[in-house]
Order: C-alpha cells, then sequence, then structure tokens
C-alpha cells in the first residue's frame, strides 16, 4: 500500500486519486475484508489513527480509524460506505494533520457532535453518535477524503500546497 502525498506525486495523480468521490462497496467478502484488516494494519504501520482508502490509492468508500491508539490501546473501528445520519450546530477549530499532506498542521472548523451510519467489517450495520471527542473531528476527515475533500479545503482562503517533492523524485 502505497500512501498517496503531496509530496510524491504530481498534481495530476495527486488529484485522480484523492479528489475523486469513491464508491460504495457492494458486498462485503472475504476480499474486501482482507482489504480493510490491511488498510488497519497500514494505519498502524504509520503511526495514524485514522486512513482512507484513496489514501493508499484505492477507490472504494472504506476508512478505518483509531483514535484510541493514542493512549497505547488498540481499538480498530473499520467502516464500509460511512455516512453522516446528522451533526449537531456546532462548531469547533480542530488541530489536524495529514499523511497526504506531510508537513501541514492546521486548525480545521470541524462539527463537535456527528452521527454516522455504516457497515462494519462483518457486513452489519453500525451507527456511532459521537460528542465532543477526537472520534468525531476524526470520522469527518476521513469521510472527507472517501468524498476528495482535504483539510486544506475547509479553510475560508484558499491555501498554497506544493505537489511534487523533487528530492523522492524516481523512488
Ligand atoms: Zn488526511
Amino acid at each position: 500500500m502505497r500512501l498517496v502525498t503531496n509530496k510524491k506525486f504530481s498534481k495530476e495523480e495527486f488529484d485522480k486519486r484523492l479528489r475523486f468521490k469513491t464508491e460504495p462497496v457492494k458486498k462485503i467478502n472475504a476480499k474486501m475484508q482482507d482489504v480493510a484488516l490491511d488498510l488497519v494494519a497500514a494505519m498502524y504501520k504509520l503511526n495514524a489513527i485514522g486512513l482512507a482508502a484513496n489514501q493508499v490509492g484505492l477507490k472504494v468508500r472504506l476508512c478505518v480509524l483509531d483514535p484510541a491508539s493514542l493512549t497505547g490501546k488498540r481499538m480498530p473501528i473499520v467502516m464500509f460506505n460511512p455516512e453522516f445520519v446528522e451533526h449537531g450546530e456546532e462548531m469547533y477549530e480542530s488541530p489536524e494533520v495529514c499523511l497526504s499532506l506531510p508537513e501541514l498542521g492546521i486548525q480545521v472548523p470541524r462539527f463537535r457532535n456527528v452521527v454516522v451510519k455504516f457497515l462494519g467489517i462483518d457486513g452489519k450495520e453500525y451507527i456511532i453518535k459521537d460528542d465532543n471527542s477526537l472520534l468525531a473531528s476524526v470520522i469527518q476527515h476521513e469521510i472527507d477524503h472517501l468524498d476528495g475533500i482535504l483539510m486544506i479545503d475547509r479553510l475560508r482562503e484558499e491555501f498554497p500546497i506544493s505537489y511534487k517533492n523533487p528530492n523522492v523524485e524516481g523512488e
């Protein structure tokens, strides 16, 4: 699983993989379960608390998260086809970083409270209601990825980013 970052890809390639809306998963079969487990493993390897499938070049609507891992305890959540059911009115500035945009740390406006539904790795539907915790912002960050939206798009003013790092050319 090769991470798609603005440092490793040209703008065209970066946009092709990260700016497109991912496709919902029709059937959660053994193959898709393996993809999800690979994504979970990649997330831990990268020391991340969330990873969306298109960040590693896959077009499927799948993300994995584990904000609890920051405390040293692993509690991975696999979300196939996540969708918001509702969100509160109140917003706050969430401090965020993104594996796809390395070396960038920004304050992103996010909803404090979200309710999201998704299919778990077992194919059953789950609903998570999250009030005012890190999980709420991670869910919003990852679902944004699946919709082709990056955290810089949430800023009110346009934010310049470089797409290619000549130092990793030919890697
Ligand atoms: Zn990200």
